[in-house]
């Protein structure tokens, strides 16, 4: 029998289906929980360097502490003047076309924008070209916003590069945007410049817009060198995401930028766009802007941390010499970003499993990281872990990992 109205439960929206977030799912949970009944969690599960020690750098901290009476207002919806204008001043000097203010926008995060970029962009349908694996919020903004996901590989076997004449089979006359991660999370590839040529041409013949998610974009190591998607791109429409959390260390600010680069003609609409939904959201958090001119006009960053002896550069290496010490493990070494991204061997493991494996070592060796098929990924052999701990630590965790695999394989 239904039942009553006043008595029946509230049920959520179907369009969160498919939506997935694992870095903050069950098996984080579980580690809370264990971490409640008094366990130390040994934690690579989630980007975050203010947790690890990594200290936002004190002009930033002072910027914002200097305006807090400037912060009590709204501010534009696009974000304060003085911000974009340094962001506008990035983007210049890194060879983007069309930039301007009035083309930039400060979020919430480039979470934020990632939606609304998505949400000004879709229609019921639409398809985006997402790599696999992704960060998934890009394909949680796709379905959240009623487009679909098309996933272009980036495979361990070509160095977690997309092959560009894949990524053009998979365009219909339903595709939209072409979405880039570089350098990327979770792999830590980083794209060569030739690649990105293909990608814009790929983008040019089909009328897509240009997402790229450039996050870490200084987070480089040995003689990896980032090339930014828009100085590329040239007159084409893209979309370039940067933020605050990653390279200056403030993912609690909760500040990202994105600039809309490319002849101004064509994206007029879509820019209004933009503006509105920014403006539905009255604006960004006020008080934390004022880091980013300071941000980006100083010398703080953290890629003075991804050089020789630097504590990137060594917790890279902690990763590098621990997969190469392990029977089982192979990784294609970050170029970039904040990840390691090994897989089983399947000589060694047939049957892997990532999750069972994660759970595993979370129950038993007290250490928490992504099993790789979060990451939409159609493969169980893959896990990602941070490289943001002490690399002493590091070198521990692979102790650890290689005692539970260890264990897998004699049962
Ligand atoms: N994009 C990528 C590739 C990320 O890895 C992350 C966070 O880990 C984000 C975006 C979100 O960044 P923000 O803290 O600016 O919202």
């Amino acid at each position: 029998m239904p039942v009553p109205p006043p008595y029946a439960s509230i049920t959520p929206s179907p369009h969160l289906g498919d939506v997935r977030y694992e870095i903050r799912g069950a098996l984080t949970r579980r580690a809370r929980e264990l971490e409640a009944a008094g366990r130390a969690i040994v934690k690579l599960n989630i980007g975050n360097p203010a947790r690890y020690g990594f200290d936002t750098p004190a002009h930033l901290r002072q910027a914002i502490a200097a305006h807090l009476a400037d912060s009590e207002g709204y501010g534009h919806e696009q974000g304060l003047e003085e911000a974009r204008e340094a962001i506008a001043a990035q983007q210049r000097a890194r060879g983007a076309q069309g930039v301007a203010v009035e083309r930039i926008f400060v979020g919430n995060g480039v979470s934020e924008l990632i939606d609304l970029s998505l949400r000004a962009l879709l229609q019921p349908g639409d398809e985006v070209l997402l790599p696999s694996p992704d960060y998934p919020l890009w394909s949680a903004a796709t379905i959240l916003n009623g487009g679909r996901p098309r996933y272009y590989r980036c495979l361990a076997q070509s160095a977690h590069l997309p092959d560009p004449q894949e990524i053009e089979a998979l365009v219909t006359p339903r595709t939209r945007a072409l979405v880039l991660i570089n350098p990327n999370n979770p792999t830590g590839a980083v794209y060569p410049r030739a690649l990105l040529e293909r990608l814009v041409a790929i983008a040019q013949r089909h009328g897509l817009l240009l997402l790229s998610d450039e996050i870490y974009d200084e987070i480089l190591y040995d003689d990896a060198l980032f090339q930014p998607l828009a100085e590329v791109a040239g007159a084409h429409p893209c979309l370039s995401f940067g933020g605050l959390s990653k390279v200056y260390r403030a993912c609690g600010y909760r500040v990202g930028w994105l600039s809309l680069s490319g002849d101004p003609a064509r994206t007029g609409a879509y820019r209004d766009a933009l503006q509105l939904l920014a403006a539905l959201r009255l604006c960004a958090n006020v008080t934390a802007q004022w880091a980013v001119e300071p941000a980006l006009t100083g010398r703080a960053t953290i890629a003075a941390l991804t050089v020789p002896g630097g504590r990137l550069h060594e917790a890279r290496r902690a990763v590098l010499e621990g997969v190469a010490a392990s029977d089982y493990l192979d990784l294609v070494p970050p170029a970039g970003a904040l990840y390691a991204f090994p897989q089983v061997r399947a000589e060694r493991l047939p049957q892997f499993d990532d999750n069972a494996f994660a759970l595993r070592l979370l129950e038993e060796e007290a250490v928490l990281l992504m099993p790789g098929s979060s990451f939409n990924l159609p493969h169980s052999r893959y896990l990602r872990l941070t490289l943001l701990p002490p690399p002493a630590q590091l070198a521990e965790v692979f102790v650890r990992m290689e005692r539970v695999l260890s264990r897998m394989a004699q049962e």
